[in-house]
């Protein structure tokens, strides 16, 4: 039985970022919720945390830094207090508003909601944001994987995320069918499953009003709404509707349609203007592998966005490599994509590459994006010079294999020397 009560203390010194009429205003010293996660958690966090240090150190020599806050949550925290997600934690990263986070383990059988899923609902986190480029010398499945450098902006609530759907023979979904004949004139066979896949006019504005402004400000060139509207009119027809309405009534004097670009500018968009236009989900996937080069800004409802990043990601060496964030209008949770492989749990090997851009992803959020930029360059520069760990070194002839903390050393070293 857990024996104990969680009672947290927030770190001394440092200062909480603030939510203003006018955006986050964050401070120089910033007190971050830190979840060490399940499995390899541990591992990576202590790597991303060390390399994340060094690099705010490098780049404002004492003026900024990160004052971190660990916070318990998964098996450690269902051993010792009786909760994965105690409401401390969830308390703690509510109010410090920005949190990394390592992965955490999903207890298999019922009982327990996924504490992914928790965390994203209790902070209304509706945007799943990942950046897929390639770091030079990562192995690649593809010819030019230098090609792809995109980030994905993936609605996180509705959609198959919404989890409406009924056992086929259940009294609810007997019900439905019957309705469906009876009010609609629908057949739908008698042995069927049900789901519901609602799409909103607010969830998908928001989702792409938020890529659309990514665009803006890193001066991207288009935002490619992906969509199976020719299937599915009233849902992602409707995304991709309700996508371009945004961008004429919202950012008018930034953005202009692929359809404008054709007939009023000859099919060349004026600089400084973001593209937007839309591709059929199904098409996407070839275009990524075909002509990745033109795309740059995604913005996808859930269940498209969720197969083509991993598609995308491997394309680039794999989710060893692969960070995401979920954001909201304010709360922003940023972690790598791979679980919590627990059969590496404590052996300090594994990779904590995407532990370590995903904190490349934080300091941008934080706006201190020297510090993001040079980690991100060290990074590659470790991996270029074939310093890796073992699933990198065991694909890269030549490659030195080093442990999880030799790993983010060596980077350490880079961004001193630099
Ligand atoms: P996993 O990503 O944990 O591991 C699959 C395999 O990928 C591992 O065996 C390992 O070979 C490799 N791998 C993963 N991360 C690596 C790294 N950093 N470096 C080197 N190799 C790495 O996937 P899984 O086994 O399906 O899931 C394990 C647990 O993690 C489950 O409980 C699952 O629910 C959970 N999970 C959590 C998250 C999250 O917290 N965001 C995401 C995915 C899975």
């Amino acid at each position: 039985m857990p024996s104990e009560v969680l009672k947290l203390t927030p770190p001394k010194d440092g200062h909480k970022i603030l939510i203003t009429d006018a955006g986050l205003r964050i401070p120089d010293d910033p007190i971050i919720p830190l979840v060490e996660g399940d499995g390899i958690g541990p591992d990576v966090t202590h790597a991303a945390r060390t390399v994340i240090d060094a690099a705010v150190e490098a780049t404002y020599h004492g003026k900024r830094r990160i004052v971190w806050y660990p916070v318990p949550a998964g098996e450690a925290a269902m051993f010792r207090y009786g909760e994965m997600l105690p409401a401390a934690t969830l308390a703690a990263i509510k109010e410090y508003v920005v949190a990394l986070k390592g992965p955490l383990t999903t207890p298999v059988g019922g009982g327990f909601r996924s504490l992914n899923v928790t965390l994203r609902q209790t902070l209304d986190l509706y945007a799943n944001v990942r950046p897929i480029y390639w770091m030079p010398g990562v192995p690649s499945p593809v010819t030019h994987p230098e090609r792809l450098d995109i980030i994905l902006f993936r609605e996180a609530e509705e959609d198959v995320y919404a989890g409406i759907e009924w056992a086929k023979g259940s009294p609810e979904a007997k019900r439905l069918i019957a309705t469906l004949q009876k009010e609609y004139g629908v057949h739908v066979r008698e042995d069927s499953g049900i789901g519901v896949k609602p799409m909103s006019e607010f969830e998908s504005k928001r989702l792409i009003r938020k890529a659309i402004r990514y665009a803006i400000e890193n001066h991207k060139r288009s935002v490619t709404l992906v969509h199976k509207g020719n299937i599915m009119k009233y849902t992602e027809g409707a995304f991709r509707e309700w996508g371009y309405e945004l961008a004429r009534t919202e950012f008018a004097a930034e953005t202009l349609s692929w359809q404008e670009v054709q007939e009023k500018h000859g099919g060349q968009a004026p600089e400084g203007k973001v593209v937007i236009k839309d591709v059929i989900a199904d098409n996407m996937f070839q275009q990524l592998l075909l002509r990745p080069d033109e795309y740059d800004v995604l913005a996808t409802p859930n269940l498209n966005g969720d197969y083509l990043s991993d598609a995308a990601a491997a394309q680039v060496g794999g989710l060893g490599v692969a960070p995401g964030a979920n954001i909201g209008d304010a709360h922003a949770l940023f972690e790598p994509i791979h679980g919590s492989a627990p059969k590496y749990a404590g052996m300090d090997k594994v990779n904590p590459t995407a532990e370590i851009l995903a904190g490349v992803m934080m300091l941008e959020y934080l706006g201190w994006k020297e510090a993001a930029g040079r980690l991100r360059e060290a990074v590659k520069a470790t991996i270029s010079a074939k310093v890796v760990t073992y699933d990198l070194a065991r694909q890269m002839p030549g490659a030195r294999e080093v442990g999880t903390t030799a790993f983010a050393q060596a980077i350490v070293e880079r961004l001193r020397a630099a």
